[in-house]
């Protein structure tokens, strides 16, 4: 059981799931519920929430005294990160990328890097000639040389601990679906914590519902081949069976012209979720997560007799920083 392991209660769990009447009866295909992990109740929510009840406890096992993270401008890892430090009474150190090169400065100061300060971290830019993990580890080297005991969360928290979080989120959705029916789940793939996550639960609870990954930012194969290679890490650290490669999949096309670059789709997506159900999706995952469902029906992906559920991974906090993009 995955209870041996060490977590500290940052959220509300277990998170809500709800049918998406609306938009089903608009989509006019299979039904269509939500997992609402854009409530995990930390700082405003999100996935990120979830790997943290297990790092956090690894920081202090190791004594940490300075949390180092790293994310783009607008992460929500990042804010989520900064929030729990903040409870836990613990240094937060962040090093953001840019990696949007010709957003307006609302963009590079509100939503999210808004939070992250006002949760009381510290926040430094990378410079563009630099890579992001690189220029964390020589800030990490420096302060250790200036006595602080600094822990790393790598980028989105997805590493064999963070992962535990999202076997957690699995083992709630089987308990929700008593009578198997549920055949599908979609969410957006990026690090890959969540993604692996979920395949490793899937594994270890032999349950074979379908896991969809609507990729925001790298291609099928590698993204594909970074989460498989995390649920094995995920799977070994529980001990169970090793995921199976074809449980694996991703769509690459819903990226767009990059990460954190707008789409018609993702637009769509959020507008649509708004109107018709009054939840927030997120520019940067969540909606082109659920652009891809949205796609996917329309092209008959999925049968009319199927259950889908759409993990809402959260980052709603980033569309004030996205406002010019609408
Ligand atoms: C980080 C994040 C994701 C992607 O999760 P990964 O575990 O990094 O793949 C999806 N949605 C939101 C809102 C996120 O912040």
């Amino acid at each position: 059981m995955i209870d041996k392991f060490e977590r500290i209660k940052l959220g509300h769990f277990p998170t809500p799931i709800e049918y998406l009447k609306n938009i089903t009866e608009h989509l006019n295909g299979p039904q269509i519920y939500i997992k609402r992990d854009d409530c995990t109740g930390l700082a405003t929510g999100g996935n990120k929430t979830r790997k943290l009840e297990f790092l956090m406890p690894d920081a202090i096992k190791n004594q940490a005294d300075l949390v180092v993270t790293v994310g783009a401008v607008q992460s929500n890892h990042t804010r989520q990160t900064a929030a729990a430090c903040a409870i836990l009474g613990l240094k937060c150190l962040i090093v953001l990328e840019q990696r949007l090169t010709d957003a307006p400065s609302t963009y590079m100061t509100s939503g999210n890097v808004f939070l992250d300060k006002l949760f009381g971290a510290e926040v430094i830019l990378c410079p563009s000639e630099k890579d992001v993990k690189e220029y964390a580890t020589e800030i990490m080297a420096e302060r250790k040389n200036q006595g602080a005991n600094p822990y790393y969360i790598p980028v989105g928290g997805s590493n064999h601990i963070g992962e535990l979080g999202y076997v957690e989120c699995m083992r709630e959705i089987i308990e929700y679906d008593k009578d198997n029916s549920l055949t599908h789940i979609v969410l957006a793939t990026g690090s890959g914590g969540t993604h692996s996550g979920s395949v490793a639960g899937k594994t270890y609870y032999k349950n074979d519902v379908k896991i969809v990954g609507i990729s925001v930012k790298d291609k099928k194969n590698d993204q594909e081949e970074k989460v498989f290679k995390l649920a094995k890490t995920a799977c070994d650290y529980i001990n169970c069976d090793q995921p199976k490669r074809e449980d694996v999949f991703v769509f690459d096309n819903y990226v767009g012209g990059g990460y954190g670059v707008p789409t018609e789709g993702m637009k769509e997506a959020v507008k649509l979720m708004a109107t018709k159900e009054a939840i927030l999706l997120d520019p940067v995952y969540s909606g082109k997560g659920f652009d891809g469902l949205m796609d996917l029906v329309s092209k008959k992906y999925f049968k009319d007799t199927d259950k889908l559920l759409f993990i809402h991974t959260g980052g709603a906090v980033s569309l004030s920083a996205y406002e010019w993009a609408f």
